[in-house]
């Protein structure tokens, strides 16, 4: 399912340092390309001289912080063809203007060495860590003691239904991801009790460096998004275990249903991590991601401009063309503004900003 590009996002008007000037809600199309790429090539080139650091084991990596974006976003064929000439230009760079590379190593505007970003990353704790486990746990457990019992309940007659059952449970998983993501982006903050740190945190870190998510293992990337699905498995669990066989194969659509919700909403950020992974992906990811069945590379990047204010679906995406196109974000926030008076996405900016 491959959706055109949208209109712009409504404001792609940067102030120095990426946030969102003042007044910044309309800006017009010529400043898409500039503002839309800016942000994920310097991601395109850490990830690059990640992997070179690694290949080159022992050297420096001076010229790694100091790399400017070229031309236009490279795909994912051409990455590696223009990695050699990526570090040429930046290690070329890196000799002719050694104050200016210092400077950018010292006050980042964005990526791992970000006051903000270390400080997030920090935040992360033991106990944290003992929920992700946990949750990882009961939720592949239940995943596959489901998918085993459903294939006892399929019946050859149901399998249109079945189908559309799982088609859209795919398309509630994404739209479900844009809520969630949508939600933690634009309000609350890092300071609230409990969610802040442990479910707030992850997003903010996010935005101002989108490669920690490369570095982040199984348990770290999907702890979270099992631990939503845990509640639905175990409850379909428990139907699959004490429905009379009868029943079973008349619910099996709805099953279906709920289940490819639960997986690909458990799966979110594991396509998500992929989204932002430009070396060493299997074969078939890059197929799923060519193809749109999951979320796209080049299409993830919409989001990730500031002041990320759209395309918050992040599961297969195929919702953000049409939710961007009726404005449903800023209508949401729009209301909640009005009822709350509280500004969007208010301490992400907050972050973002944050030099020391
Ligand atoms: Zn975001
Ligand atoms: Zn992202």
């Amino acid at each position: 399912m491959l959706l055109p590009p949208p209109p712009p996002p409504s404001s792609l008007l940067l102030a120095p340092g990426g946030s969102a000037g003042p007044g910044g809600r309309a800006a017009g199309p010529e400043l898409e390309d500039e503002a839309g790429l800016r942000e994920p090539q310097d991601e395109e080139e850490e990830e690059r001289g990640r992997v070179r650091a690694m290949a080159q084991r022992g050297q420096p990596r001076a010229a790694e912080g100091s790399s400017k974006p070229g031309g236009p976003a490279s795909s994912s064929s051409s990455s590696s063809s223009s990695a050699s000439e990526a570090e040429a230009a930046a290690a070329s760079a890196a000799r002719e203007e050694p104050e200016a590379a210092e400077a950018a190593a010292a006050c980042p505007r964005w990526g791992a060495q970000h006051a903000g970003a270390r400080e997030l990353a920090e935040l992360y704790s033991p106990g944290k860590r003992l929920q992700e486990w946990i949750s990882v746990i009961l939720c592949f457990s239940l995943m596959s003691f489901n998918f085993y019992k459903l294939l006892f309940c399929l019946k050859l007659e149901h399998a249109f239904s079945i189908i559309i059952g799982i088609f859209a449970g795919v398309i509630t998983a994404d739209f479900v991801s844009g809520l969630v993501h949508w939600g933690a982006d634009t309000w609350g903050s890092v300071d609230l009790p409990i969610v802040g740190k442990a479910f707030i945190r992850p997003f903010r870190e996010h935005h101002i460096d989108p490669t920690a998510i490369t570095r982040h293992d199984f348990i770290e990337t999907n702890g979270d998004n099992c631990m939503l699905a845990v509640v639905p498995l175990a409850n379909m669990a428990y139907k699959l275990v004490s429905l009379a066989p009868e029943a079973l194969h008349q619910t099996c659509p709805w099953e279906c249903y709920v289940f490819a919700l639960a997986v690909f909403a458990t799966l979110t950020n594991q396509i998500h991590k992929w989204s932002h992974t430009y070396f060493g992906l299997p074969r078939w990811v890059v197929f799923l991601q060519d193809w749109h069945i999951i979320l796209p590379r080049k299409h993830h990047r919409i989001h990730h401009v500031s002041p990320h204010e759209t395309y918050f679906c992040i599961t297969t995406g195929w919702l953000n063309y049409p939710l961007e196109k009726i404005r449903f974000w800023r209508f949401l926030e729009n209301i909640i503004q009005g009822v709350t008076g509280e500004k969007p996405r208010a301490d992400d900016m907050k972050w973002a900003q944050k030099i020391k």
